[in-house]
């Protein structure tokens, strides 16, 4: 809400009437409302018509129902925190059971008055018979049903406020009465005039309040039409603002081109590059050109060779006299770049620095001299290369591998780096649906590699039920037979975490069955194991002693062994299309034909069989995280979870594209004209922005 010092909407939410302080601390601790604003921007998840009375005879089971009739029996069973009060209702149409297990003696008095009532909830099937538990319920002297309103706000409350009879219904009269103690001068428009007019969207005023209490049909569509503007233009206009900061941001300048990228890449440039891979070569270069900081992601899918990407970026910073990092997100990950990037730097005769958690002290402390004397132009690393104690002589770029694992405040920590941020290239292997892009990523330039390298094989994927275990497993012995290494993936869920670990072991011990230890080495890798074991396990696939690898999906993000060429994945359905993506990349990295066999049960949900389905026909991330946020929503998106940045009250992200767009073409044309928004008709919206969580984005306006 947008607040100023007279402003009502800021009074405190226990001076309001019907509240008190005993309540107020409810609302507080309950739902977050600590004034009369916060209680109005809590809208209604549903309404209800009033005038929709239904019979007993015709509910059914989960439905939310309204019925009138009468209480013709009531008990109180049970003692003390046991107690639970039960009466029959009914109707000229039969009976149901309503259960209270709180404010009983209230009820009971209520129900003393032997009159007509009218009842609301949801209704559960127990024992046989309809119930109603906890129903909202009211005495109906003249039922007059065409007085009752038929758009009643539903909001949700929790247990504890029931307790205190701050149920569905008490809420909404708490709301009107807000509205009887506010102005409305009170809820200023934070959208210009000139905005409402061209999109013809209500003003704030009538939106918050047809939200709460629709006049009709017509001006409840428009209070979330224009509700969901202003949600989403908020965000775009933080946004857009971040970008245009990032423009802003001095960066450093990389003229030339020179000695080191040249000589790598006319001698020792192991393929040709992709188209692809040139572009952003070409995009990298533009940025670093400008004198202004470069925020660019690289997105691309599993082995669309990123990682050649980020070396010639790197040769680039070096040939302009700055130091180059690369930061991974674990120690495996940081190793293989180490491995791989030190070979193909041979030629050059360059040293490169590797620091990690476990690096020993002595070794430490040299690398840090190093990095601080400059004599170590490239470094690869983890986390570590962020901490404090890491001192760069002159660091100019900064390369993140699989950025959703790193946060916002870790990228940010990498800018204080050097007197100017240093530019940074973030590369991330989960494709990003364009929606999204648009609001998580919107701050940065986005690069696609869409293109594989040539000659990449397809991998084939197949879908099996259960029933042909033994034939799969029959399948891999052929493949390891012929030199090859497979990977056996059962899920993890946080809610099943007991159940998914038992299933993980007893699952090793059936692979074991099949493949006796005299003869196959099989490891094991999962979260639950000490660091070193899991990556000594780990090390020994990647080595090729080990001819299977049954996992959690901890080997989802990186894993290379261009040897294994058969992807199991246990109970295929409880994973989520983009981490089903993501898991089968791992195979299809060498030069042998690859397989993925997604093993399911017999019963999957309609929207299992939707995923499955895609796996098996599509190949692309792309299309395939299109797909994901389709199904699942954004809420699920690998990545996103982490992000917190998308905490949409009323807009949806997959369905509310188009107002999306609209509103992000807004906020760059305000921006436009008005960067500061100093302009007399967007004084309201910055006030809002300031006084809103990413202030520090806004408060850099002079
Ligand atoms: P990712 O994008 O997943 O990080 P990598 O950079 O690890 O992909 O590349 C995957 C594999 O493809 C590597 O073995 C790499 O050497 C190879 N590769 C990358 N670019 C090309 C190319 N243009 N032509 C042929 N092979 C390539
Ligand atoms: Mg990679």
């Amino acid at each position: 809400m947008l607040l100023n010092s007279k402003n009502s909407l800021l009074t405190p939410i226990e001076y309001l009437k019907g509240v008190g302080p005993q309540k107020g601390e409810l609302l507080k601790k309950e739902l977050n409302i600590h004034t009369f604003g916060d209680m109005l921007s809590v809208y209604p998840f549903r309404y209800l018509d009033r005038r929709n009375i239904v019979k007993v005879k015709n509910i059914q089971e989960g439905e939310w129902v309204q019925l009138i009739g009468k209480i013709t029996h009531s008990e109180v069973i049970g003692v003390q925190r046991a107690k639970r009060l039960n009466a029959i209702f009914k109707d000229e149409t039969g009976g149901l059971n309503l259960v209270w297990f709180q404010g009983i003696s209230w009820i009971e008095k209520l129900i003393e008055q032997n009159s007509t009532f009218l009842i609301y909830g949801k209704v559960t099937l127990f024992n046989k018979f309809y119930n109603i538990t906890h129903p909202e319920i009211e005495v109906i002297q003249q039922v007059d049903l065409e007085q009752l309103p038929s758009f009643l706000p539903v909001y949700s409350s929790t247990e504890k406020l029931k307790a205190r009879y701050l149920s569905g219904r008490a809420y909404v009269k708490l709301v009107s009465q807000v509205f009887l103690s506010i102005r409305n001068v009170d809820i200023r428009d934070v959208l210009p005039i000139s905005i409402l007019n061209k999109f013809q969207l209500i003003d704030r005023f009538k939106a918050i309040k047809n939200i709460h209490f629709p006049e009709n049909e017509e001006m409840l569509n428009k209070a979330i039409k224009r509700l969901k503007f202003e949600e989403l233009f908020l965000h775009q206009i933080t946004i857009c603002k971040l970008k245009l900061n990032h423009k802003k941001t001095k960066g450093y300048i990389f003229k030339q081109v020179g000695h080191l990228f040249n000589t790598f890449y006319k001698n020792n440039l192991p393929f040709e590059l992709t188209n692809d891979q040139k572009k952003v070569l070409r995009e990298i270069r533009q940025d670093t050109l400008t004198s202004y900081q470069m925020n660019r992601l690289l997105q691309g899918d599993v082995g669309s060779g990123k990682t050649i990407v980020a070396l010639l970026s790197m040769l680039l910073a070096l040939d302009n006299g700055f130091q180059a990092c690369l930061m991974a997100p674990t120690e495996i990950l940081a190793q293989q770049h180490f491995d791989g990037i030190k070979k193909l730097l041979l030629p050059l005769d360059l040293e490169v620095g590797f620091l990690t958690g476990k690096t020993k002290a002595k070794e430490r402390r040299e690398i840090l001299k190093k990095l601080e004397e400059g004599s170590i132009k490239i470094i690869i690393g983890t986390h570590s290369l962020i901490e404090d104690k890491v001192v760069f002589q002159n660091l100019g770029l900064s390369i993140i591998d699989e950025q959703h694992r790193f946060g916002v405040a870790q990228r940010a920590k990498l800018w204080n780096k050097n007197t100017y941020p240093p530019h940074i290239l973030v590369m991330t292997a989960t494709p990003i649906p364009r929606t999204l892009a648009m609001t998580s990523y919107g701050d940065l330039e986005i690069s696609v590699i869409e293109e594989l390298p040539p000659g990449r094989k397809p991998i084939q994927t197949i879908h099996r039920s259960e029933m042909y275990r033994a034939k799969i497993m029959d399948f891999l012995k052929t493949e390891i037979a012929s030199g090859r290494q497979a990977y056996i993936v059962y899920p993890l869920i946080e809610e099943s975490e007991k159940l998914d670990y038992e299933n993980l072991y007893s699952g090793y011990e059936q692979v074991k069955q099949f493949f006796p230890s005299h003869t196959y080495n099989i490891v094991m890798v999962h979260g639950k194991q000490s660091q070193e074991e899991r990556e000594q396990n780990m090390q020994q696939f990647i080595k090729g002693d080990a001819h299977i690898m049954v996992a959690t999906t901890v080997i989802e993000v990186g894993v290379n062994v261009p040897n294994a060429s058969v992807m199991i994945i246990e109970s295929a359905e409880r994973f989520g299309l983009a981490q089903l993506h993501q898991l089968r990349g791992r195979v299809g990295r060498g030069a042998e034909k690859s397989y993925c066999v997604l093993l399911t049960g017999f019963k999957i949900s309609a929207i299992g069989k939707e995923r499955i389905r895609t796996m098996v026909e599509e190949s692309s991330g792309f299309v395939i995280s299109e797909k994901d946020l389709e199904l699942r929503g954004p809420g699920d998106i690998d990545g996103l979870r982490q992000s917190g940045d998308l905490d949409l009250k009323i807009a949806d992200i997959v369905k509310d594209v188009d107002i999306m767009t609209m509103t992000r073409n807004v906020a760059i044309d305000i921006l436009q004209n008005d960067p500061d928004l100093n302009l007399e008709e967007h004084q309201y919206l910055k006030a809002y922005l300031l006084s809103q969580k990413d202030k520090e984005i806004w408060s850099r306006i002079s």
